[in-house]
Parts: structure tokens; sequence; C-alpha cells
């Protein structure tokens, strides 16, 4: 095991704050984020192949294919002298759980900690809502909104019960200003 990598990850609902809050992680602590939906919402603004592919997709609020995604993964790894990362978006199915953590197995990094931002429904669509006003991004409006939530429940869920089996989740209250977030996460690490 490598006592140098540092990985961690932010799982929780769209609108939970995953963003905002490891993007403070990461300049604090020196890790890079790696956040897939920004990485998918460059390709679809300059309309590169792979953006053309994904945008339909996202603007449905469903899951990009993991192929797709796990290829991005590889190559935002790849010669990194060093595995300091948050993950942020990712994974998002036990198929890129079991991936990333073979992945992960090949340069003995090993998660070290899985982040959950617990955040009710109903305060979760109104965020997205209020972020639709700020940023206009195009998966937040209503009816996708309630489709990412599906998507969550469905497929990413199950992903707490994956890393509390590996002694690696740490459950964190994501409601209250940023401020507050973020010194509840950095009790918890
Ligand atoms: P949010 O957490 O608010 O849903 P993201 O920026 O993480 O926002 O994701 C936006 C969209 O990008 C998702 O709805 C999905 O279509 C796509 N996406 C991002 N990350 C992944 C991933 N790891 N696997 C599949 N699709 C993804």
């Amino acid at each position: 095991m490598s006592s140098d990598s540092t990985v961690l990850i932010f799982l929780g609902p769209p609108g939970a704050g995953k963003g905002t809050q490891a993007a403070r992680l990461a300049a604090d602590l020196g890790l890079r984020k790696i956040s897939t939906g920004d990485i998918l919402r460059a390709h679809v603004a300059r309309g590169s192949e792979l953006g053309k592919q994904v945008k339909p997709i996202m603007e449905r609020g469903d899951l990009v294919p993991d192929e797709l995604i796990l290829a991005i993964i590889r190559e935002e790894l790849s010669g990194m002298p060093q595995v300091r990362v948050i993950f942020d978006g990712f994974p998002r199915t036990t198929q890129q759980a079991l991936a990333l953590d073979e992945l992960l197995a090949d340069i003995s990094a090993p998660v070290d900690a899985a982040l959950l931002l617990e955040v009710d429904e109903a305060e979760l669509v109104g965020r997205m809502l209020q972020r639709a006003k700020m940023e206009g991004r195009s998966d937040d409006n209503e009816e996708t909104i309630k489709r990412r939530l599906q998507v969550y429940r469905e497929q990413t869920q199950p992903l707490i019960e994956y890393y509390r089996e590996r002694g690696v989740l740490k459950t964190v209250d994501g409601l209250g200003d940023p401020g507050q977030v973020y010194c509840r996460i950095r009790e918890a690490l």
C-alpha cells in the first residue's frame, strides 16, 4: 500500500453540494478534483464527439454509459506521478465502483474515504431550481431533476452499502450553509 496516495470520494444525491465541498477540500488538501459532470459538460460545450453523444443523455437526467465514464477516469489518472484525488460524481454505479477498485489496486492507491452528503429530497429540489437560475444548467429543470433523483436512488444509492462494507464510509449532514457543512467534513476526516 502506498502511503503517499490519497483518494477521496464524494457520494450523495444531485444537489447535495458535492461539487462545492469537493472544490474547497481539494484546494485545502492539495488534491486534484475530478468531476465527471464538469468534464462531460466541457465536452458538450465544445461540441466534441463525446459531447454530442452524451448531451441528450444528460438532458434526460440519465447516466452516461459506464465505459465512457471509465475511459475519462483512466485518462485523468494516467501519468499522475502520485494519486492525490477527490472524485466528485464518480463512481455512480456498482460497475463503476468495481472498476475504480481495480484501477486503484493496480497502482496501490486504496480509497481512503467515501464522504456521503445527506440532504433530504425537498431541500435538494429547491437547491437545484435555485441553481438553474444562477448557472442555467440545462438539466436543472423540474422534470429532469425528478429523473436524476430516481436514477440516484436506483443506481447510485447501493454504493453507500458498498463503501460501508469496506469500512470507508463517512456520513455528513449536508444541511446548513456551505461553511458549516465543510467543518463537518473536516471533522469526519
Ligand atoms: P448532479 O450531481 O447534480 O447530478 P453532475 O454534474 O455530477 O451533477 O452530473 C450531471 C450529469 O452528468 C448526470 O446526470 C449524468 O448524466 C452525467 N454524469 C456525471 N457523472 C457521471 C457518472 N459517473 N456516470 C454516469 N453519468 C454521469
